[in-house]
């Protein structure tokens, strides 16, 4: 097997490429972006060479952001030669780059042909106790299939899952991006936490982001905290039990609703996985910490909308929800879009809101809205694409109507 690589397709769960590959130089070369050591490890094996092969090329991939074989220095210029013929190290294409003033950065990535093959990956830098933190939002899919009613990126609908090697793409780039200017043995890692709240529903594209969050912590790659990497979700209840045996990570769920009837509204697979299921799901989750401290508590993410979630009642309605699902609550200001039903909850409103929960114990902060000059508020990603669909036009019908209710009641 000299000279052609042959790679089944179970070892790359989630790859895109041909089972049998005759390495002429037309045929599609493997890309090593996205696989986890483990599909690496038998990647190298399969092609005739030792597994700890796996671990040298990692590094040099994801600590030194090496994409050419010929730099890797300490692997024998035969082997670098047969790489050369076989494989490469490919991120998506950047379309667009934005470095915002306050140090938010973002990237419109193509991922296929047409005009909506785009995602966006954004990078928000904040100072705390422990230093500078560099939190990349990362997209999961090219749109979604959920259809949150107050979201941009369901207004798209769902187009098709992203592959590892496009998830951990972008958070290749965002720490290359910092290192392009320095010299190759100088290179460090910048970003410091990632969060899987970028475009897409994470565990309805489950096997590419399992694996890409086995590159996040492996040590070999980006030897990120599992406290530094948090999987956001509007509830897929199933996949949140099988997160709990698959990896270590932060929970953040997209609640958003304290009841049923609202939730049905404005997170839909709500219908499918309600609440009590869902809080449920996250209680087990908690539970199945054999260790440490990742799993002590699930975020709860909560996105005001004036006149709609905002109201003392449903304060009181979370309270009750929550009592016992131990939960750090997160206020995120309504981001609007273009055609969008809602609007942004005042300031004082949200604050009060807040100071009902922190009241009854809980503690909860308020999300802050940055990158505001680059329109890279995370959560709402492509905020500028058409809507496809009647539902927004629908959506603002409900919403009136409900407002008009609240206004009548005083
Ligand atoms: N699909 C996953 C992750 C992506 S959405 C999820 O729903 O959790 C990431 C977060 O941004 C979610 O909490 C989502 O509800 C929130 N979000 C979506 N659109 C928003 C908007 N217009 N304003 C503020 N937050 C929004
Ligand atoms: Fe999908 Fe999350 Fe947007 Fe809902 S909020 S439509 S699940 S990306």
């Amino acid at each position: 097997m000299s000279s052609a690589v042959v790679v089944s397709s179970e070892n790359l769960d989630g790859q895109q490429q041909s089972s049998s590959t005759p390495a002429s130089p037309a045929a599609e070369k493997v890309n090593l972006l996205g696989m986890s050591r483990a599909q690496l490890e038998k990647f190298f094996e399969d092609i005739g060479e030792k597994k700890f092969r796996a671990g040298q090329v990692m590094k040099w991939i994801h600590q030194y952001f090496v994409t050419d074989f010929a730099e890797m220095t300490n692997i024998s210029g035969k082997l670098r030669a047969k790489l050369e013929q076989i494989c490469e190290i490919k991120a998506p294409e950047v379309v667009h780059r934005h470095y915002s003033k306050d140090g938010t950065r973002k990237w419109v990535f193509r991922v296929g042909e047409g005009a909506g093959s785009l995602v966006e990956t954004v990078l928000i830098p904040a100072e705390d106790k422990t230093g500078l933190r560099k939190t990349l939002c990362i997209s999961s899919q090219v749109g979604c299939a959920l259809d949150c009613s107050f979201c941009s990126t369901g207004k798209q609908g769902f187009q098709r899952d992203l592959t590892p090697d496009e998830i951990i793409g972008q958070l290749w780039m965002a720490n290359y991006s910092y290192m392009e200017e320095v010299p190759v043995a100088d290179r460090e890692r910048s970003v410091t936490n990632v969060v899987m709240m970028g475009m897409g529903e994470p565990l309805l594209n489950y096997d590419a982001v399992l694996s890409s969050m086995q590159i996040m912590l492996d040590d070999f790659a980006y030897g990120m905290s599992k406290r530094r990497v948090t999987l956001s979700t509007s509830g897929v209840v199933p996949k949140i039990d099988q997160l709990a045996q698959d990896i270590d990570v932060a929970l953040a769920i997209s609640l958003h609703a304290p009841n049923d009837e609202l939730r049905n509204e404005l997170v839909p697979i709500n219908k499918k996985y309600p609440l009590a299921q869902l809080i449920a799901a996250c209680q087990r989750y908690i539970a199945k910490d054999g260790n440490e401290s990742t799993r002590k508590h699930v975020t709860i993410e909560y996105v005001m909308l004036e006149g709609v979630n905002d109201q003392p009642e449903h304060a009181q309605q979370m309270i009750k929800l929550l009592k016992n699902l131990p939960s750090k609550i997160n206020l995120i200001p309504f981001n609007p879009f273009p055609h969008a039903p809602y609007g942004r909850s005042s300031r004082n409103r949200i604050i009060s809101f807040q100071k009902t929960l922190s009241d009854a114990g809980f503690v909860c902060t308020i999300r802050q809205t940055r990158g505001d000059d680059i329109d890279a508020a995370c959560g709402q990603l492509v905020g500028q694409v058409a809507d496809r669909t009647r539902r927004a036009e629908q959506w603002q019908k409900k919403v009136t109507q409900r407002q008009e209710i609240l206004r009548t009641q005083g």
